[in-house]
């Protein structure tokens, strides 16, 4: 993740649409004539962008078969990045539970993001409506580039896991998505394409076009958002890497194609920089430009995933600085594919949406790839080494706007809490001047052979995007491949006696 800042909110929008709802809804289901799908070991999922209802998408969801008495539905209440505690739930409404032969079941709201289905045995499907983010920013927490934006006929912003849940024990299982759309509109995501409609063909609004996907678990869900607008792509190669920019400009403005050497030059850099590091065969980026408007996206900045990243920047910007920002922005979320997606502690790898569990390492999660995000542009020649040394002097002056003697293993650990949470934007100051030192350390003592680079990459061969480490192990293994210096340092800058 990486803010640059939040636009000043200026409306305040009064929190009434859910008590408005008409309820007339709750009470139908959204299809007539469902007929009952054969149930596998899968979750199928169906979402409508053809018909929307006051601003809402309708969604259906049919779990794999629950033998129990209660069934327990989850929207996340935090997705892995953003360090947030944001309940998307609070964006569904008019959950209905059906059964074998559109018998309707009770449904409870248990919290923000939790329901409760009786008679589970017998249950079929879900439908319920989803409220999108981008038009009440006042009213909530979520960081625009995890949130949502439906926009009918011109824009979807579907970052799934506030439009998709999942049922209890049921995380790991292969989840299908299908997605009725408006014939003028395409998609761009890294969520794998299906090539047979499963679901909403057969009886779920399909008005439109059916897309399918499939994700191995409900974590590749979470993982690969999808931007549906009428298409203004760049599909360009760097080495062995496909690269997909896909823009939506609300006024029409801006192009990909303009936007496009300036992202090529870029990351031909970053390949150059990271070398042998071997992460990617595809790489997607959808580029929202927001107006600005109270109605639209506030928060400036993006959002990394393995092999996608939503970018959220100001369509009034001129040329020049979105050129920059665009470098300072997405090459911090492609260096994201080294930490977290390639080394990264258990609470991650095992995240829990609705339970949330945070690793003591923002330091290297953020820090180090804000550190490489500003440290490339120098060693590739994309900046001068004034540049570069302007910008590190400013991260030393920020740094001092945040609580200089709270442990960042211990803010990390407690991030979703204050006074963590409001010291959180230190991980791009601090954390970054962490991952430098680091670098300058590791350089001193091997006559400039090794660096912070080639250690991160030594960790990444150790553990990898399958094998998460142990949190209290990482420092220990950093000790034993530097130097004693490093390791002092270490000491010194990650206080882990402080948080024993
Ligand atoms: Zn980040």
């Amino acid at each position: 993740m990486f803010t640059i800042f939040k636009m000043k909110k200026i409306y305040y929008v009064i929190a009434c649409s859910l008590l408005m709802m008409s309820c007339d809804i709750l009470n139908k289901p959204l299809a007539s004539s469902h007929q009952i799908a054969p149930k596998n070991k899968l979750t199928r999922s169906a979402i409508d962008l053809v018909s929307l209802s006051e601003d809402r998408i309708k969604v259906r969801v049919q779990p794999a078969p629950i033998y129990k008495e209660v069934a327990t539905f989850y929207i996340p209440e935090t997705v892995p990045g953003t360090y947030s505690d944001d309940d998307y739930g609070k964006f569904i409404d008019s959950v209905a539970a059906y059964g074998t032969f559109g018998k309707k079941l009770k449904v409870t709201k248990t919290s923000d993001n939790t329901w409760d289905i009786k008679n589970a045995s017998n249950l079929d499907y879900i439908d319920y409506y989803v409220n999108d983010t981008y038009d009440v920013e006042a009213e909530h927490t979520i960081f625009s580039p995890a949130g949502t934006n439906f926009k009918e006929n011109e824009q979807f912003m579907l970052n799934l896991h506030g439009i998709l849940g999942y049922f209890k024990d049921q995380e790991e299982m292969p989840y299908y998505v299908d997605i009725n759309r408006p014939e003028t509109m395409e998609a761009t995501t890294s969520l794998p394409r299906f090539a047979d409609s499963l679901y909403v063909a057969q009886d779920f609004g399909n008005t439109g076009i059916t897309d399918t996907y499939k994700g191995n678990r409900y974590f590749d869900i979470v993982d690969n958002p999808i931007m549906y607008n009428v298409p203004n792509k760049e599909v360009f190669t760097i080495d062995d890497i496909t690269i997909e920019l896909s823009v939506y400009s609300p006024t029409g403005t801006v192009k990909a194609s303009s936007l496009r050497p300036n992202i090529e030059r870029m990351m031909k850099a970053q390949k150059n920089y990271l070398g042998d590091f071997n992460a990617t065969d595809h790489y997607t980026i959808l580029l929202y430009f927001t107006t600005g408007e109270a109605d639209d996206a506030q928060d400036l900045g993006a959002l990394e995933h393995h092999t996608s990243t939503v970018v959220v920047l100001p369509e009034a910007m001129p040329q020049e600085n979105l050129d920059a920002a665009m470098v300072d922005v997405v090459s911090h979320e492609f260096f994201h594919i080294v930490t977290p997606l390639n080394l990264h502690a258990t609470q991650i790898h095992k995240f829990k949406y609705n339970d949330p569990e945070m690793s003591m390492h923002l330091w290297m999660y953020e820090g180090i790839t804000e550190y490489f995000a500003q440290h490339f542009q120098v060693q590739q020649g994309l900046v001068t080494p004034e540049d570069f040394y302007n910008t590190l002097v400013q991260k030393i002056s920020n740094a001092k706007g945040y609580d200089d003697a709270m442990s960042f293993t211990k803010m990390s650990t407690n991030i979703l809490e204050e006074p963590y949470a409001s010291n959180y934007g230190n991980v791009y100051e601090k954390g970054a001047l962490i991952g430098m030192c680091l670098d300058i350390l590791m350089r001193k003592n091997s006559d400039g052979e090794r660096g912070v680079l080639d250690l991160m990459k030594e960790l990444t061969y150790q553990y990898g995007p399958h094998r998460p480490f142990e949190d209290s192990n990482l420092i220990p293994q950093i000790t034993q491949l530097t130097y004693p210096e490093a390791v002092s340092y270490t000491h010194l800058t990650l206080p882990t006696k402080r948080i024993v």
